[in-house]
């Protein structure tokens, strides 16, 4: 029992006896309830909900944050789905005046970038192209690896991957299968949006279902390779559909522990249909909504062993301070990034290393730089 006034463990007291009590679970390393969750977005006293969070992530993660030198390549921003998901401003019909398709050179020029600099990952995603085949990318990525064979290949959301098994008519498994043959180490996590079927109706209608998303997911897991998952914040979803959508990403972590990471994602409206829709153009998800997210997401997935911040989203200033409310990832380099930024994101398009590791160190915390899983690969010393 925490007595007003006393100093508990998780640092900040907590000011109303419904969210002592959820802190004492934290101190004992309890899991908390749907509805424990649901009070930590709906509480003001947002202190307290970090000294929570901070509690979890320093049980596991010390003082220790992660960081990546990774590049992102969208290949094409033409996509089947451009009119379902309303939330989106990336993906264009195939004949939009901004459309592009890169060829594989085309992606193996912008891959050069690595050969200059201490690149570890690159993270490939892009829109549902009608034509693509499977073969494009199993060749993307032997080529990438045979061009750079220390950088981790992380690519491909789960809905791409549904995307190419019906493109090629075989099951998702056969499509991971040649993926990680061909050398695929990693998932992203993209494409989760909002499991509830009220919120994935609104925004991204006809989309892969959260069952089949999880599925894929499943059977990356089942495969050995460790995936990424998200959620995408700041639209038409309220705390409970947050909360449930968590429970679904807890429940399939107990069962295969193949997450890595949980990244929740700020929306950004502009240039969207929903944006338009909404009158939200110009807007952006609050500082305490972003810091509520991630150290929710920390406390709740209590199984999830690392919560990234995607500084392009939330700012790398939010991305600093979250460092003390549960988060353990400061995401990457990026070098360019394409899709937030179609959405009005006022974010650089990257960052030098020396940049992310100032960033951690003004935080107080020790700077580790990672490849995809989470293996440490050295800590610079760039003062
Ligand atoms: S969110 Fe992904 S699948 Fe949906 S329109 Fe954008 S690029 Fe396409």
């Amino acid at each position: 029992m925490i007595l007003p006034g006393a100093t508990s463990g998780a640092g900040v007291v907590p000011r109303t006896p419904e969210l002592m009590s959820i802190a004492e679970k934290v101190e004992a390393g309890e899991r908390i309830s749907r509805t424990d969750a649901i009070a930590l977005f709906e509480t003001d006293d947002l202190l307290a909900v970090g000294s929570m969070a901070d509690l979890v992530n320093r049980r596991l993660n010390g003082d220790r944050v992660f960081y990546v030198a990774n590049q992102h390549i969208n290949p094409t921003n033409v996509c089947i789905l451009n009119k379902v998901c309303v939330f989106c401003s990336y993906g264009v019909r195939p004949l939009a005046d901004d459309a592009y398709t890169m060829s594989l050179d085309e992606v193996f020029e912008e891959a050069e970038a690595a050969r200059h600099a201490p690149t570890r990952e690159f993270h490939i995603v892009g829109g549902l192209h009608p034509k693509l085949p499977l073969s494009y990318y199993t060749d993307m990525i032997r080529g990438l690896k045979e061009r750079h064979p220390r950088v981790h290949v992380k690519a491909l959301t789960a809905v791409e991957i549904a995307h190419l098994a019906r493109i090629e008519r075989c099951s998702t498994l056969d499509v991971l299968r040649e993926l990680q043959e061909a050398g695929l180490d990693a998932m992203p996590g993209g494409g989760a949006e909002v499991f509830s079927p009220a919120v994935r109706s609104t925004i991204a209608d006809r989309k892969l279902a959260a069952e089949e998303w999880l599925r894929v997911h499943r059977e990356a897991h089942g495969l050995g390779i460790p995936t990424n998952c998200t959620l995408l914040y700041g639209h038409v979803e309220s705390a409970a559909d947050r909360v449930d959508h968590m429970t679904r990403l807890r429940e399939l972590q107990d069962e295969t522990g193949g997450f890595s990471t949980f990244i929740p994602l700020a929306w950004h409206p502009d240039n969207t249909a929903l944006g338009r829709q909404m009158g939200l153009e110009g807007q952006r998800t609050g500082g305490v909504d972003d810091l509520k997210a991630l150290a929710v997401g920390r406390i709740f997935l209590d199984n999830v062993p690392h919560i990234k911040t995607h500084w392009i989203m939330v700012t790398t200033k939010v991305s600093q301070v979250a460092l003390s409310f549960g988060v353990d990832d400061l995401e990457g380099t990026v070098v360019l990034e394409k899709i937030t930024h179609t959405a009005g994101a006022d974010t650089p398009i990257g960052l030098d290393l020396g940049e992310i590791v100032g960033l951690i160190r003004d935080a107080g915390k020790v700077p580790v730089e990672r490849d995809s899983l989470y293996n440490p690969v050295g800590e610079l010393s760039l003062a």
